[in-house]
């Protein structure tokens, strides 16, 4: 039997070998739309590169092998990920959400799905399994969450879901987790019994903030050949040179998060003893409500934290504005600090109402942390505290 390989080797090598013809190290950016045919329908497996792009097919194979799943596809965003596994729904369908989703996410399902026919029902992930299985019909066929979800930090136990959903459903519902917070370096869904990962690979994945891009991962061949089918009937796949983009990403992905993670851990012990701050959120800390479910279900903690300013909008607004490293910018995971305002930047497509329920406050504020020197973050947290106080 051979040993299996660590992730940071898998990151590193899976997916990619040395080209056959130069033997160049990095994969060939295969910038071409078309490929020569000796005769027609003579050709070596390549016709058109929406279908076929070697660029894109290691990605997808790099992607697979780090969630330890079976086969990877990529997609030109997160949220063309989504759309094209909605598509393996029918007017009719049921699909069982989380209540607290990336608020893209949230508007493909309300206003552009709902439209078509498909119907949602949101669960608040943290009332646990069984809150799931009630909301199972017989018309349920998707189950979709994110954990730890955007902005409020919620955790959603996907093993517990899964099974849960899955003897309600007797088995005919399909479970995607949003995994683009954890990465598969510290949360591996496949493993608790999801069918799909999903990610927006724009974030830690690709790491470096200039590329938008998505991906899928599952163990299943039929699931997998029926989302191929659906990623090269609608289209929605990324550039030969986003892939290549996203393929440099993860080969530091394991160094990124264990930095992304560490410097998250220092922030956020130390925001909790700001008394400019009401309420920090942090899976790692003792005082998340989920910590249990945190240390069981992921392998560390992640880079984001959500914190509750004590003050008004106005003094969020100003705190904002006197960061000087953490830029002011939606988006994350990647390398540099950003810092932002849910209610007004990431969650404005959410209603106001639904916002209060959830918990995004006027004053809640989200950051992502990046790997910088953490001294320097926190000075420039507190300079900024004092600066807006
Ligand atoms: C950004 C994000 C998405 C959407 O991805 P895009 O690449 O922006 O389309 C989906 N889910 C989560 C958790 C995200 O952070």
């Amino acid at each position: 039997m051979t040993r299996a390989q660590g992730r940071g080797t898998i990151a590193i090598h899976a997916g990619q070998a040395p080209d056959p013809v130069t033997g160049a190290i990095s994969t060939p950016v295969y910038y071409t739309s078309t490929y020569a045919q000796a005769g027609p329908g003579e050709h070596k497996g390549f016709e058109y590169s929406r279908t076929h792009n070697l660029t894109r097919f290691a990605l997808e194979a790099n992607l697979a092998a780090l969630e330890g799943g079976a086969h990877g596809l990529a997609f030109a965003s997160g949220c063309a990920t989504a759309t094209t596994i909605l598509h393996l729904l029918a007017s009719g369908d049921h699909v069982i959400a989380g209540d607290d989703l990336y608020g893209g996410t949230y508007r493909l399902f309300e206003r552009v799905f709902r439209q078509m026919g498909i119907e949602f029902t949101y669960v608040d992930p943290a009332r646990g399994p069984e809150a799931f299985a009630r909301e199972v019909r017989e018309r349920t066929r998707l189950v979709w969450v994110e954990t730890p979800t955007n902005p409020m930090l919620k955790l959603c136990d996907i093993a517990g879901v899964a099974k849960a959903v899955k003897a309600a459903a007797r088995g005919r519902v399909l479970v995607a987790v949003d995994n683009t917070f954890m990465t598969p370096w510290f949360q591996r869904p496949l493993e608790l019994g999801a069918d799909l990962v999903v990610h927006s690979t724009t974030k830690y994945l690709n790491g470096h903030a200039d590329v938008v891009g998505g991906a899928l991962v599952t163990q299943d061949r039929d699931l997998r050949d029926r989302l191929a089918f659906l990623q090269n009937a609608i289209g929605a796949v990324p550039s030969p040179m986003d892939s290549f983009l996203v393929l440099r990403g993860t080969k530091t992905l394991h160094v990124r998060m264990q930095r992304h993670a560490e410097n998250a851990q220092r922030i956020a012990t130390w925001l909790e003893e700001r008394k400019d701050v009401a309420r920090v959120i942090y899976p790692g800390l003792a005082s998340h409500p989920q910590h249990a479910l945190a240390r069981a279900q992921m392998h560390g903690m992640g880079g984001m934290i959500s914190f509750v300013l004590r003050g008004d909008l106005e003094r969020a607004r100003r705190f904002l504005k006197a960061c000087q490293i953490f830029v002011c910018a939606e988006s994350l995971g990647g390398v540099e600090s950003l810092i932002e305002h849910p209610a007004i930047m990431t969650h404005a497509s959410v209603p106001a109402d639904l916002r209060k329920t959830l918990g995004i406050e006027d004053s809640l504020i989200r950051i992502s942390v990046g790997i910088e020197d953490v001294d320097d973050l926190l000075a420039d947290l507190d300079q900024a505290f004092s600066a807006s106080s």
